[in-house]
């Protein structure tokens, strides 16, 4: 098939956020190459969960998005349990026989789906045809030629041209930083002060400990119990035996595996900005939640020896001014990067590639004169949903904690954040926001001479 316009997409990164926006280009017809720096397409051994919003995303990417997730996804096992997103359980509770009932139930319109993130890309690689994808990538420099092209600087040496460049390159966005310039403040994430092990392990190794129920449909094991707490220059701080720290569990795998993510949290910095992520040992795990009841130590207990721990980055510190300058923008976790407490930080790469690809193909859009104005709707479409996530998602995550301005540790204010929050993330209407986004990227292409981008 003939290409349909006559400017080519650069991708930098192949993550979700660049392999569903190269899928929704290719299929829309709009040539574009994706430029990752690993050898290979690559995902790391953890559970990702999806809520309606990412799963309407998917299929405005391309219906193919939606079969390699529902090829993949695992939702709650239990019938009853369709539409529950997490069961909240008590974290601390200590009693022998492990059963706990739900503090409050979460659902919503598709309850958990959750789904390993390697199997899930893989799945969607297939999609992806040869040549599309260049490796060993690492973008170093982008510089715009005479005739308007602009030239990719990798770390191999090597270059590549491209009319427009769309970085997709993660929390760490060297996109990013060619935007905002190397001495702005989002030019680089912060650490939340939240660290996170992340463990799969055997479903029925799971039941044994947690019972049917537990295992094999989603829990969040937060704190629900009184401990002391005490003001501190008028904000709450929690004693070392309060509730520092949350675990949550959902199958992947078709139920075969539990994810687990143990979030905790700490006043010291993280030690190494170039590592986002270092080795622990499950002792290391247990020692953090030695507090906690039979049922988050018991699934501690059947991790792996030795465990990654995630540093929880964001960029909520320092928001980026703008996801675009000239024809460079970001999308995903480079505009956006959040901590994981709604789940939603790919449902929103997602609805970003959506957006996107609908925008790069409108009819309006023809040459690279016209690019600009695709980036500024985009910018326009989302950065205030992206960021309004990132604030919101820390406010969730402390709220798990007790540590939440205005909800402290009220449970009933906490199920109605979380629902309200909840509510905002999931429910959108896709067909509408790419419509509006359509709208007012006809807008900005009629403006004479284009000068309020
Ligand atoms: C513990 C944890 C749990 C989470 N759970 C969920 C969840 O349940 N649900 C949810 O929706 N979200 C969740 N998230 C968030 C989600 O993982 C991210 O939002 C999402 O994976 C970001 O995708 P991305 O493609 O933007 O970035 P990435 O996945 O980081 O991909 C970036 C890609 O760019 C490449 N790259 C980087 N720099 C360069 C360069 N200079 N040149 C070329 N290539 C480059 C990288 O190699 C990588 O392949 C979680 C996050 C964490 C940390």
């Amino acid at each position: 098939m003939a290409p349909s316009k006559s400017f080519e997409v650069a991708i930098i990164g192949g993550g979700i956020a660049g392999v569903t926006l190269a899928i929704a280009l290719h299929y829309r017809n709009v040539p574009v190459t994706i430029y990752e720096q690993a050898p290979q397409f690559g995902e790391v051994g953890a559970g990702v969960s999806f809520s309606p919003n990412a799963v309407q995303a998917m299929k405005s990417c391309h219906e193919g998005v939606y079969k390699a997730f529902d090829k993949v996804c695992t939702r709650n096992v239990w019938p009853s349990k369709q539409n529950v997103w997490f069961d909240y359980l008590n974290g601390y509770d200590k009693k022998a026989d492990g059963h706990q009932e739900a503090a409050f139930t979460i659902t919503n319109s598709l309850g958990q789906n959750g789904v390993h993130r390697a199997r899930f890309l893989d799945e969607m690689v297939t999609l992806i045809p040869e040549g599309i994808a260049k490796f060993g990538k690492r973008l170093d420099d982008i510089t715009e030629k005479d005739d308007g092209k602009l030239l990719m600087k990798f770390l191999d040496g090597t270059t590549a041209e491209a009319d427009v460049v769309i970085g997709c390159d993660g929390i760490k966005s060297r996109v990013r930083q060619l935007i905002v310039g190397v001495d702005h403040p989002s030019a680089y994430p912060t650490y939340t002060h939240k660290y996170a092990y992340r463990g799969l392990i055997p479903m029925e190794k799971a039941v044994e400990v947690l019972g049917e129920e537990r295992a094999k449909n989603a829990c969040m094991h937060v704190s629900i119990v009184d401990v002391p707490i005490f003001l501190d220059q008028g904000k709450l701080t929690i004693l070392q035996m309060g509730p520092d720290g949350h675990l949550l569990t959902f199958a992947v795998s078709h139920g075969t595996i539990l994810n687990i993510v143990a979030f905790r949290t700490q006043s010291e910095d993280w030690p190494d900005y170039q590592r986002l992520t270092r080795r622990a040992r499950r002792e290391d795990a247990l020692r953090d939640f030695a507090d906690y009841g039979a049922n988050v130590i018991n699934l501690l207990k059947l991790t792996e020896e030795n465990l990654d721990v995630w540093a929880i980055f964001d960029l909520g510190e320092n928001p980026v001014p703008t996801f675009y300058k000239g024809r460079l923008a970001i999308s995903g976790d480079a505009a956006h990067a959040t901590s994981p407490h709604h789940g939603a930080g790919a449902g929103l790469c997602i609805e970003d590639s959506a957006i996107l690809a609908e925008l790069f193909a409108d009819e309006n859009v023809k040459t690279q004169q016209d690019l600009e104005g695709v980036l500024a709707a985009f910018d326009a479409s989302r950065r205030e949903r992206g960021q309004w996530l990132v604030q919101s998602s820390r406010f969730i995550g402390d709220s798990y904690e007790w540590r939440a301005d205005g909800v402290g540790d009220d449970f009933k204010k906490i199920e109605s954040e979380i629902i309200r929050r909840n509510g905002i993330i999931s429910d959108i209407d896709m067909g509408k926001l790419i419509a509006e986004a359509k709208a007012d990227l006809k807008q900005r292409l009629s403006l004479p001479g284009r000068s309020n981008l």
